[in-house]
């Protein structure tokens, strides 16, 4: 039976009907997606919009990128899935690759299917290795859906379930409006070894973003992992790295823990490896590897076709130098947002994050709150053509995230956009 169009109006009526009510929190007026191409995405009246939020950092390489997706439908026409009770090229291939970009020792890869199951999986190893059940997470912090991952989550937003794991220590994120980056590091580190002199021989691993996402692009300084990792090396506690947002590019670098000059002891990674083919994983060391030693299988985790797809997406990041593209382009964008800045100080109280996951923090007023006003600036970005996000503990943090293909003009598009809508939205009468 052929599918029949029903236009925006009947997609948003039929979601509105049988989709869980949660599904909804972003746009008020979100656009009907039909077609994408490169940095493009199309709604069905055939309008471009820039994408300047690739499906939170998902579409690295770009929308339907034909370099990628003629090696995903030559394997899915040669062998789509089996189980991972028999040989398969594609999933070796892979881990292989990823062995030589992992940092350090870490060279064993166990593949699944999503982030939150990544994380899952990278949290019950750390259990299984160190014997311990408690873990240290980050405030503001997120890593998923499931129960455990959703246990460590700091941000409240996503923190649905109310009987979550107990056994989980929030600390200080190293960020703060109110003290330098320096003193809010130094303080997180103060708590940190707090929390471990009263139970670090219960603690199995702290989880981190280095780059957090949707806690609003906090980046901590640069002496911060450094200094984590050296005390959780004095209490046998596991760092695990969730790379989930930052991975493969985006920051600059091919995992954003580079940056801090620390080699984790497990990296979780999911979204941009499949460039919108599901494929997740968690790496570690040939000895941790060794503590899973259960069976345990995931029936999609590395199939053919998502390893296939994956090679190909490392394939172009690296052949394409992606990852230095994304410094380079990422510089322009962060110039033009501190521009802004600059130009409306009462309307953007923060410019930061590096490479292409850049945050910009608005700031309200009496009459229109920052959360309202990042909406508003939203939709109407999004009638000018452009799709960004919105992260933030307060919902008031703009994000931008574009595939790592997108150009300077489009960059400069996109400041001249949101120039005309703070412009608007800075005037005392407007609608
Ligand atoms: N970790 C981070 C840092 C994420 O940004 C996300 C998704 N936004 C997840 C984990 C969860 O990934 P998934 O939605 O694929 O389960």
């Amino acid at each position: 039976e052929q599918q029949q169009f029903i236009g925006r109006d009947g997609v948003s009526a039929k979601r509105k009907q049988y989709f869980y009510p949660c599904t909804a929190h972003f746009y008020r007026d979100a656009p009907q997606l039909v077609r994408g191409s490169m940095q493009f995405v199309y709604d069905e009246n055939g309008k471009q919009y820039t994408d300047f939020f690739a499906g939170v950092s998902v579409v690295a390489c770009g929308h339907c990128n034909p370099a990628i997706t003629a090696r995903t439908i030559e394997q899915l026409q040669q062998l789509q899935h089996t189980s991972t009770v028999y040989l398969t090229q594609p999933g070796v291939d892979l881990a292989e690759r990823l062995e030589q970009l992992l940092p350090g020792s870490l060279r064993r890869t166990f593949f699944v299917n999503s982030g939150s199951e990544a994380n899952e999986g990278a949290l019950l190893l750390a259990r299984m290795h160190t014997g311990r059940k408690g873990f240290i997470a980050l405030e503001s912090g997120l890593h998923g859906r499931t129960n455990l991952t959703m246990s460590v989550t700091g941000l409240q937003m996503w923190r649905t379930d109310k009987y979550l794991d107990e056994d989980v220590t929030f600390i200080a994120r190293p960020y703060d409006p109110e003290l330098t980056l320096e003193e809010a590091g130094a303080r997180s580190l103060k708590n940190l070894e707090h929390v471990l002199q009263e139970k670090g021989d219960h603690i199995a691993a702290m989880i981190v973003e280095p780059i957090q996402g949707n806690g609003g692009m906090i980046m901590p300084v640069s002496w911060y992992f450094r200094e984590v990792k050296a005390l959780l090396d004095q209490y046998g506690v596991l760092l695990i790295d969730d790379e989930i947002q930052t991975g493969y590019g985006r920051t600059g670098a091919m995992f954003a823990m580079e940056h801090f000059g620390v080699v984790p002891d497990i990296i979780s990674m999911a979204k941009a490896l499949g460039n919108g083919v599901p494929v997740a994983a968690f790496a570690t060391t040939d000895e941790i590897a060794a503590s899973l030693n259960r069976p345990s299988a995931s029936t999609f985790g590395g199939n053919p076709v998502s390893a296939a797809t994956a090679l190909a997406v490392l394939d172009y990041i690296e052949g394409e130098r992606l990852a230095e593209r994304a410094a380079e382009l990422g510089e322009r964008l962060k110039r033009g947002l501190q521009q802004l800045q600059e130009r409306y100080p009462a309307l953007i109280s923060d410019v930061r994050g590096t490479g292409l996951m850049l945050g910009a923090e608005l700031a309200g007023s009496d009459a229109v709150p920052a959360a309202e006003l990042t909406d508003d600036v939203l939709e109407e970005m999004k009638d000018r053509g452009y799709l960004i996000g919105k992260n933030g503990v307060n919902r008031n943090v703009l994000a931008f995230q574009p595939p790592l293909i997108v150009t300077a003009e489009d960059i400069d598009g996109m400041i001249k956009a949101l120039n005309e809508v703070l412009l608007q939205a800075s005037h005392p009468h407007r609608k």
